[in-house]
């Protein structure tokens, strides 16, 4: 069986493993130069670094036995963050209950409001009830109106722009549960995983095991047209040829799908309502560290980015030759921003950290590298239970995995895991 894989994120090469294992002949096109997807890598100083900012959770189940399957498991190290808000011109720590309670922005019984929903989050077994309700109303109805409007408004708006005020309560309930999953048993303590070399050690392992197999990896092969021909088969159409297949795996976003691919109007249809973010990221190396926060979350409008996440202060400095900083935004594919040149945005995004740390300096900079995502986070609106595509298409030996078929999970490296281990089992019949 010839099957080929569009897109070299860890989702399509966790279903190339487990197809090429099982005995198909896997070939991976790839549109850009490198693979791995959001979870590809650049290098600084001697080391591989994550092209956007990763780390797992111990919850994480998926991928850490994949890499113990792999035997790459001894690469993920576990790491304790602090963390920061950054609100009305103020940094407060923000990592443990004790920093919630000192947390003055809001009163006193909104903070343990807010800590209640938090902890029951966890307790929430069935979300269904949670589909039908904004993210903004659960908030409000669990956690009062001041929590929202200065703490959660800020971060929704940053995380999904224009459509802050649409996200389905099950997103929000879910990255609460996620956060209290990541302190294990000692509540007091966050624990977060990185691999060394990144993330990109676990793609680059998948890469080898589907290449002993035989497969193939194609980059700079952007699929530009798929379609059934009169055989039977499937076509992949590219700049470098016309590939020919038994079975599609798609792992981008739908709306490319229905872009490059004829399909019945319905399903069409259904495909471009599944809207995502784009995601800026400038990656800075800095002479200087900013502070000694992991995770600062940027809850602040007059300032162009959502998230300063200084990686060396989780991982060290490794052989990075400097002080890593990510600083990160989400907006939509159409905001003026997104569109703005290299210069500019790394220029706005500069003026924001002035305002966090008025003591920084620009010659604290060795090297800025500004890197866009056109499909980085779909957005969760309400009942999306019932938007959500199958794996299966209504074309046969087409299939589709892509970040907007998780769910109620957040999208995530252990789910792109699990979605291509799901995509693999139904296209062998499991
Ligand atoms: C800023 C940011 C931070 C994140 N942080 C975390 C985190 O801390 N922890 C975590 O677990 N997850 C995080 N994630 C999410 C995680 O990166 C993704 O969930 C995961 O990498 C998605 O993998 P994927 O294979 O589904 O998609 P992708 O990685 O997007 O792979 C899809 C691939 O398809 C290729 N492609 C698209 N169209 C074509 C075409 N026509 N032909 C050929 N190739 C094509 C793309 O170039 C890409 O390589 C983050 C994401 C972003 C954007």
């Amino acid at each position: 069986m010839r099957t080929a894989i569009i897109g070299s994120g860890l989702t399509g090469l966790t279903a190339g493993y487990r197809l090429a294992r099982a005995g198909h002949h896997i070939e991976v096109f790839e549109q850009n130069e490198f693979a791995g997807g959001l979870a590809s890598a650049i290098r600084a100083g001697n080391e591989n670094l994550d092209r956007f900012y990763h780390h797992i959770f111990v919850s994480d189940s998926d991928l850490i036995s994949l890499s113990e399957e792999l035997n790459i498991d001894g690469t993920i190290n576990w790491y304790e963050p602090k963390n920061a808000i950054f609100l009305g011109n103020c940094l407060y720590p923000f990592t443990t209950p004790v920093d919630l309670i000192r947390f003055k922005p809001i009163s006193i019984f909104s903070r343990i409001r807010m800590g209640m929903t938090v902890l029951n989050a966890k307790l929430i077994r069935d979300y269904r009830h949670l589909e039908s309700v904004t993210a903004r109303d659960w908030i409000i109805k669990h956690s009062g109106k001041d929590t929202y409007e200065k703490i959660f408004a800020p971060l929704l708006c940053s995380k999904f722009d224009t459509d802050a005020d649409d996200i389905s309560g099950t997103w929000i309930w879910n990255k609460f549960k996620l956060r209290g999953s990541s302190r294990g048993k000692n509540f007091f303590k966050e624990k977060l995983g990185y691999m060394d070399g990144g993330f990109i050690t676990l793609a680059n392992a998948l890469i080898g095991k589907i290449s002993e197999y035989g497969g193939v990896i194609r980059l700079n092969a952007r699929a530009e047209r798929i379609e059934k021909a009169a055989n039977g088969k499937w076509h992949v159409f590219t700049q470098k040829g016309i590939f020919e297949y038994d079975t599609i795996l798609f792992t981008c976003a739908p709306q490319v799908l229905a872009e490059i691919c004829r399909l019945p109007e319905d399903y069409e249809r259904h495909l471009n309502a599944l809207r995502y973010k784009s995601n800026l990221c400038l990656l800075l190396e800095l002479s200087k560290s900013l502070s000694s926060y992991y995770w600062i979350t940027v809850s602040q409008k007059d300032i162009p980015f959502v998230l300063m996440i200084e990686h060396t202060n989780l991982v060290g400095m490794k052989e990075y030759g400097s002080h890593i900083v990510y600083l990160s935004r989400y907006l939509d594919l159409e905001n003026q921003l997104f569109n703005a040149s290299d210069n500019e945005i790394t220029g706005k995004f500069i003026s924001g950290i002035k305002k966090v740390f008025p003591d920084f300096k620009e010659e604290y900079i060795l090297r800025a590298r500004l890197h866009r995502a056109r499909f980085a986070q779909p957005v969760i609106t309400l009942n999306y239970n019932n938007l959500m595509p199958g794996i299966k298409t209504p074309l046969e030996g087409l299939y589709l995995a892509s970040m907007a078929q998780i769910h109620p999970e957040d999208r995530g490296l252990n789910y792109s895991v699990q979605l291509g281990e799901a995509a693999a089992k139904t296209i062998l019949g499991g």
